[in-house]
């Protein structure tokens, strides 16, 4: 049988084989319909393009977040604007946070990072974000040589 299209229009070739064990992973609950895994990963919004954290949360439903890790005024802010917020658990699945999980692992505190759910066209504000310390530029003043 020649290979098919593949059904999300990605111009990738999917065999009949392919597409039944797709299924088969949907249905046990390993993949979801939109091709999402447990662990979750860098993924492209089909929407907008945006780069975004993306898998199969513990609720079972995807989840979408946007990449930049949120601190604690961050967090409520986003929250306010009906956003809510992410974890990794274990560094793999995300976890929604909630009040057990904020009190217990404030956001910008290093131990969960936290994330915001995506909104198409809505990227997070940087001054939600918790900002990351940059290795100061090599120099060459002072040397001796
Ligand atoms: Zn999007």
């Amino acid at each position: 049988m020649p290979p098919t299209r593949h059904p999300e229009g990605g111009g990738k070739p999917v065999t009949e084989q392919e597409l039944w064990l797709r299924s088969m992973l949907v249905d046990k609950g390993v993949l979801s319909e939109s091709g999402l895994t447990r662990n979750a990963g860098i993924r492209t919004c089909r929407t907008c393009r945006a780069q975004c954290l993306a898998g199969i949360a513990c609720t079972g439903l995807d989840a979408w977040a946007d990449l930049g890790q949120l601190h604690a005024v961050g967090e409520l802010a986003a929250l306010l604007a009906g956003r809510p917020t992410l974890s990794l658990f274990a560094g793999r699945q995300l976890v929604p946070r909630d009040r057990h999980w904020i009190r217990a692992y404030p956001a910008g505190a290093g131990q969960r990072p936290a994330y915001a759910a995506h909104r198409c066209g809505e990227p997070t504000p940087a001054e939600w974000q918790a900002i990351t310390p940059r290795p100061a530029a090599a120099t060459t003043e002072g040397m001796p040589f």
